[in-house]
C-alpha cells in the first residue's frame, strides 16, 4: 500500500511499547501515498483480482478486506489503537457504546442465565438488562459494587459479572482487580464499562477483567460529533463474539466515524489532563460551597487501578436550591445529555427521573433528585467557575 517502511521495520516491538501512549498514539502504520492522516475507505466491499483469491479469502487464508460490516480498514486501524491503548489482543469498534454492550453481553449469557451487575450502572445498560434480557430468559441482580462481600455471596452460580467503576452519576469505585479474583475463582465472566476513565486512566484487562466495553462517543471522541462504542478482550473472546453476534446484530462503525475517533484519540492524552486538572480545581471548590451539601467525585488514591480523575462527576444541592434555577442560570456550562467533549455541559437527575418509560435505573436505584452531573471541558477553569458560582448565587 505504500513505499513508506512499516512501524514495525522501524521500531522493534517492545521498543515501541515502551514509548508513551501518547507517542503511540500519534504515530500510524504508513497510509497509501505517504498520507499521514488515514485514508476513509468509504466503500461498502472489496473487490477480488481473481476467483483463487476469493476463495483463499473465503477460507480464511487472507485477511483481505470483504465487506465493511466487518472489516474496514479505517475502522481496523481504530481497532489496533484502542486494542493497544486497553493492553488488550482484540478489539472491535461499534456504531454505539450500547451496541458494544449489547453484542458482549448477548455473546456471553444464554438461557436460563443469571448476570451479577453493579448499582448505578449506566441507565440504558440496565434497560437492557430489565427489558430485553428478562424475555431471552436472562435475569439480573444488582449489587453495591462497594461491597466486596455482597458480591462474592451473589458470584455463585451466575454467567457474568457486569461492572462499571466508577458508576453513572454517584461515581462510585469497585476494588476491580479483588472483585475479578472472586469472580474467576466462581468461573464467572466479567466486563466492565470503561468510558469514564478512559484506557489512559485504566486498563482492567491488565487486572483480571475479561472484557472492556466503551462508550467512544465520549472523551475517545472528545469532540462531541459522532456516537462510537467499542469491545476489547482476548482474541478467544472476540472470536466468539464475532461467531455469535457481531456480524448478526449488525451495529458495525462507519470509517468516517473511526476517522474522526482516530483524530480524536492523537489528544486524548492532552484533553484527559486538562480535563481532569481543571475537574479537580472546580470539585474542591464545589466542596467549600455551603449550597452543595455532597460532591461525587472518585478519588484515585482510594482506588487500586485508576490513575487520575476524568472531566465528569455530580454536585448534590442542599434541598432548598433551585435546581433550575441553577441550570437556567448557567452561562458557560449547557444543558445536555452525554459528556466527555470539549464543552462543559450539566445534567440535572431529577430531569432524567421523569424520563418516560416503565424502567428507569435513577428511580430504581434511588439518585438523589438534587444532584446535577456536570462535565466539565476544556474552557479555562476561572471562567467555569465564575459561571458555577455565578450560577449558585442565582439559585440559593
Ligand atoms: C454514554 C454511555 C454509554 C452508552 O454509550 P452510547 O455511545 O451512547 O451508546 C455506556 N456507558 C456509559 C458509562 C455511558 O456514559
Amino acid at each position: 500500500m505504500s513505499n513508506e517502511r512499516s512501524k514495525d521495520e522501524r521500531w522493534p516491538r517492545n521498543d515501541w511499547q515502551a514509548l508513551d501512549a501518547a507517542t503511540q498514539l500519534i504515530h500510524d502504520e504508513p497510509h497509501a501515498c505517504g498520507a499521514i492522516a488515514p485514508p476513509i475507505y468509504q466503500t461498502s466491499l472489496f473487490a477480488f483480482p481473481s476467483y483463487e483469491a476469493m476463495a483463499a479469502r473465503f477460507r480464511g487464508e487472507t485477511s483481505q478486506p470483504l465487506y465493511s460490516r466487518g472489516d474496514n480498514p479505517t475502522v481496523q486501524e481504530l481497532e489496533e489503537k484502542l486494542a493497544g491503548l486497553e493492553g488488550g489482543e482484540a478489539a472491535r469498534a461499534f456504531a454505539s457504546g450500547m451496541g458494544a454492550v449489547s453484542a458482549a453481553v448477548l455473546s456471553i449469557v444464554q438461557s436460563g442465565d443469571r448476570i451479577v451487575c453493579v448499582r448505578h450502572c449506566y441507565p440504558d445498560t440496565y434497560r437492557l438488562f430489565q427489558q430485553l434480557l428478562p424475555r431471552l430468559g436472562v435475569r439480573a441482580d444488582y449489587v453495591d459494587g462497594k461491597d466486596l462481600d455482597a458480591i462474592g455471596a451473589a458470584l455463585p452460580g451466575a454467567r457474568l459479572l457486569y461492572l462499571e467503576s466508577p458508576t453513572t452519576l454517584l461515581f462510585e469505585t469497585q476494588d476491580v482487580p479483588a472483585i475479578a479474583a472472586l469472580a474467576r475463582a466462581q468461573g464467572v465472566v466479567t466486563m466492565i464499562d470503561n468510558s469514564w476513565a478512559t484506557p489512559l486512566n485504566q486498563q482492567p484487562l491488565r487486572h483480571g477483567v475479561d472484557l472492556v466495553v466503551h462508550s467512544a462517543s465520549k472523551y475517545i471522541s472528545g469532540h462531541s460529533d459522532t456516537v462510537a462504542g467499542a469491545v476489547v478482550c482476548s482474541a478467544a473472546w472476540m472470536q466468539r463474539i464475532m461467531e455469535l453476534s457481531y456480524p448478526f446484530l449488525g451495529a458495525k462503525l462507519a470509517p468516517f466515524e473511526a476517522w474522526l475517533l482516530l483524530r480524536g484519540l492523537r489528544t486524548l492524552p492532552l484533553r484527559m489532563s486538562r480535563h481532569a486538572a481543571s475537574a479537580r480545581v472546580l470539585a474542591d471548590r464545589l466542596r467549600d460551597e455551603s449550597r452543595v451539601r455532597n460532591v461525587f467525585q472518585p478519588d484515585p488514591r482510594q482506588s487500586t487501578t485508576l490513575s487520575d480523575v476524568s472531566g465528569l462527576f455530580s454536585i448534590q444541592f442542599e434541598e432548598d436550591v433551585d435546581v433550575a434555577a441553577f441550570c437556567n442560570a448557567l452561562r458557560l456550562f449547557r444543558l445536555g445529555v452525554s459528556w466527555g467533549g470539549y464543552e462543559s455541559l450539566a445534567m440535572p437527575a431529577g430531569i432524567a427521573c421523569q424520563q418516560s418509560g416503565s424502567v428507569n435505573s435513577l428511580i430504581d436505584f434511588g439518585v438523589p433528585k438534587q444532584l446535577v452531573r456536570l462535565s466539565i471541558g476544556l474552557e479555562d477553569s476561572d471562567d467555569l467557575w465564575q459561571d458555577l458560582r455565578l450560577a449558585i448565587t442565582n439559585a440559593a
